[in-house]
């Protein structure tokens, strides 16, 4: 008996993900259904599972710095389009 679901966006029939535990967060979760054309799978984390609180400990002090460095570019970039506009002026 293929039971098959659709996904709303799409229309692809979207696979079933059997119940288990969740490998990354140790938790159980229900099956449940997901769209591989909407949700591409984003594996290709070789992280060890020991390292991961530092690897997002890491990603977050990165996120972090990316986010000063996009206000100082923000910044850099609004005063460079001011002076390009007097330029054109
Ligand atoms: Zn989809």
């Amino acid at each position: 008996m293929a039971y098959e679901k659709t996904c709303p966006n799409c229309e692809n029939t979207m696979k079933t993900i059997p119940a288990g535990v969740s490998k990354r967060t140790g938790r159980p979760y229900d099956s449940f259904d997901v769209c591989e054309h909407c949700n591409p799978k984003k594996g290709k984390s070789s992280a060890p599972k020991s390292d991961n609180t530092e690897v997002l400990n890491a990603l977050r002090e990165n996120y972090k710095i990316n986010q000063e460095i996009l206000r100082e570019f923000r910044a850099f970039s609004k005063i460079f389009s001011e002076k390009n506009e007097e330029k054109a002026e």
